[in-house]
């Protein structure tokens, strides 16, 4: 019998079209002799629509913008409910692959949505998701595991507002300059500055509090960025170690999905000592924030050889030329097979809960 998979993907996030690509190259890597494949695409205004499932791969982006245009197409346009609880009365549950980046995807809503329902699903669950997605809760968390990483300070918004010359003189005290402030709850650069003086550093609050009630400042490092995946459940696997070489003054939003000019080295050029660090590293952040599925562990790699951890991201670039896919190939297993585990370990946690 064939295994159902519903693909949740598009989103209302800035991630929308990273999403679509996903979907598109996960239908065509799909064994339609093994999977039952069930696309359900949520729009920008965050309309939930699914159609019958697919026969075969299909070729382009837009056959899978399931009613994106059609606003008269009602029939098509369901409730998030109505797809789960139909989902749920068919005599075997499909397992939801979330392909879902940024917040209401991979910030542990959906997720929720998910537990509730009582439907396995692929990836991180609750905890791990929202942790994840919050950077000065992972940090938390990576303190608490005792991780090596940069120092930090956190504020929310009405203590700013309060008193700026507070913060800035936190910040100036504690972490100094060049510093990063970012958003505590997004992905993908958004909303992230580099700060040099005190001008810059305003800024940059007002920037990255149109993203978020709360922000994290970072110390700036000069570091390269090596990136790692880890696959499994309770007993998770490392791949190789990759490294990003940005062009751009950091890895930034326009770097990640406009230029397409950053470099790829995989496996990275580091000594054989690094790699076991960032590998026990990346497996302590795995267990520490409960994941489960998948995760890529990113960090800095001084040029004194210290490693420290910048983040994980429980849902990773997931197109066959991102990083995570990417590690997992020169690891031995290719887009296809990743796609196999990745539901096999939906499959696994999910039976073991019931
Ligand atoms: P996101 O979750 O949006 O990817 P990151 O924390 O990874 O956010 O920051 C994005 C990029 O900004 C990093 O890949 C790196 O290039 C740069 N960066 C972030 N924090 C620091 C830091 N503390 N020191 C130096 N560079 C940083
Ligand atoms: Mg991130
Ligand atoms: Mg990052």
């Amino acid at each position: 019998m064939k295994t159902k998979i519903n693909l949740l993907y598009g989103g209302k996030s800035a991630e929308h079209e990273v999403s679509m690509r996903t979907a598109l190259a996960v239908i065509q890597a799909l064994d339609f002799q093994k999977y039952e494949v069930n696309p359900i695409y949520i729009t920008k205004a965050g309309q939930w629509v699914q159609r019958e499932a697919l026969e075969s791969p299909v070729k382009h982006l837009s056959e899978l913008q399931i009613g994106a245009n059609t606003s008269d197409d009602t029939a098509l346009q369901v409730s998030a409910n109505e797809i789960f609880v139909k989902t749920k009365e068919s005599e075997e549950k499909a397992v939801i692959f979330p392909l879902l980046h940024g917040p209401n995807g991979e910030d542990g809503t959906v997720q929720g949505l998910l537990e509730v329902l009582n439907l396995p699903y692929v990836g991180n669950g609750v905890l791990a998701s929202a942790a994840g997605m919050d950077k000065v809760v992972m940090k938390q968390l990576f303190a608490q595991a005792g991780l090596n990483q940069v120092a930090y300070v956190s504020f929310i918004r009405n203590d700013w507002e309060e008193n700026h010359e507070q913060a800035y003189r936190k910040v100036e005290e504690e972490i100094g300059y060049p510093c990063f402030v970012k958003p505590a709850n997004l992905g993908s650069s958004v909303g992230i500055s580099k700060c040099n003086n005190r001008e810059q550093l305003n800024q940059a609050f007002v920037e990255a509090f149109q993203f978020d009630r709360k922000i994290i400042v970072e110390q700036g490092v000069v570091a390269r960025e090596i990136e790692i995946g880890v696959l499994g459940n309770d007993r998770p696997e490392c791949s190789v170690v990759g490294e990003i070489v940005p062009k751009t003054d950091f890895y930034d939003y326009k770097a990640k999905y406009e230029d397409g000019d950053t470099a790829l080295i995989i496996p990275a050029d580091i000594p054989e000592e690094t790699y076991e660090t960032v590998k026990n590293m990346a497996t302590k952040a795995f267990k520490v924030l409960d994941c489960s599925g998948l995760v890529r562990a990113d960090f800095f790699l001084t040029s004194t050889g210290e490693v420290l951890i910048n983040e994980v991201n429980t849902m990773p670039g997931f197109t066959p030329v991102s990083m995570f896919p990417l590690l997992w190939k020169h690891t031995g297993i290719d887009y296809p097979a990743l796609i196999d585990r990745l539901v096999q370990l939906a499959l696994e946690r999910y039976n073991e809960k019931q």
